[in-house]
């Protein structure tokens, strides 16, 4: 019989109750009293003294699934819709999407109020020591700090004497992704242990997902923009009423023309008239239509078309 392992850092991040439960649908997590390894399974003990195993690939799988999940477009959309905003070094402050968050909008929320005036103060926050208490502050939980392509580590000066291993060292760690939250920390911890447990690892977060899923939206756009030389014909405007609190869905609204960005509203066609749109849905609309050839456009910034959303969309 197999020794039963007791569980490290990584290993309980990864084998934890709610991966269980995210790997086997019909996973029981009441009444545990102990998770432990045994070969290439993972054990839980009962209460009741009985265990049962479970394939410790597929926990890693959900894991892998969970860390990288792609957070919905307004969930790190930033202050007047914007996104990623450049600190130094190659990082960006990534902003929580306070904005969206309540149909009290940006007036009534204090987090949101907060966050706007701190996206203009960027700049006087020179060190990262210096950034990351504001930014990550309980009471106004700003966002994160993060950098997809890592972080620019200046150049050295050439030290003659210097110990050419540590050099390289530095060139290697140049370019890894990094982002502040928790869940990143955790992984980078821990990073040996991980590598130990899933093969190739490298720490990962939702951010970093949003982050790039966004970048590929924006790259999109502008290579349709640039394809038309800024004039584009085929235009969407987009609304989204977020939810009136905190147990429901908000509302995205689509209208869409072929008739240019300044078309009159009677040359606009509501886009899959009948059907309700969510923040869910918010990534696949934007796929959708930039697949088509369609540039999207905030309809609170096109004039002739602000009026319609305030009749209620
Ligand atoms: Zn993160």
């Amino acid at each position: 019989m197999e020794t039963k392992t007791k569980l490290n850092e990584a290993q309980s991040l990864i084998y934890c109750r709610s991966n269980l439960r995210r790997a086997f649908d019909d996973f029981d997590d009441t009444d545990i009293a102990g998770i432990s390894l045994v070969g290439d399974n993972v054990c839980i003990t009962r209460t009741d003294g009985t265990s049962q195993e479970f394939p410790r690939e597929k926990v890693c799988a959900a894991f892998t699934k969970f860390t990288n999940r792609l957070p919905n477009f307004f969930a790190y959309l930033g202050p007047n819709y914007r996104g990623p905003s450049a600190w130094r070094d190659n990082g960006y402050v990534l902003f929580k999407g306070w904005s969206y968050t309540h149909s009290l909008g940006e007036r009534l929320n204090p987090n949101a109020r907060f966050q706007a005036r701190f996206a203009d103060q960027l700049i006087h926050f020179d060190t990262k020591d210096a950034l990351l208490p504001v930014l990550q502050n309980e009471q106004f939980d700003i966002g994160y700090l993060i950098a997809p392509d890592g972080f620019h580590i200046k150049p050295r000066l050439l030290d003659l004497d210097g110990d050419f291993d540590e050099e390289q060292e530095e060139q290697a760690s140049f370019g890894e992704p990094y982002c502040s939250c928790g869940s990143f920390h955790r992984q980078l911890n821990h990073l040996q242990a991980f590598k130990e447990e899933i093969p190739h690892f490298k720490p990962r977060c939702k951010h970093l997902s949003w982050v790039e899923k966004y970048r590929e939206f924006i790259s999109k756009r502008s290579q349709i923009r640039i394809e038309c030389n800024d004039v584009p014909e085929k235009c969407v405007a987009w609304w989204y009423a977020p939810p009136e609190d905190g147990n429901t869905k908000g509302r995205m609204t689509l209208i869409h023309t072929k008739s240019g960005v300044n078309a009159p509203l009677s040359h606009w066609r509501h886009y899959r008239k009948g059907e309700t749109f969510t923040e869910d849905d918010s990534w696949e609309l934007f796929d959708n239509m930039l697949e088509a050839g369609y540039v999207p456009y905030p309809g609170d910034s096109l004039q002739q078309l602000k009026h319609i959303w305030k009749k209620g969309g």
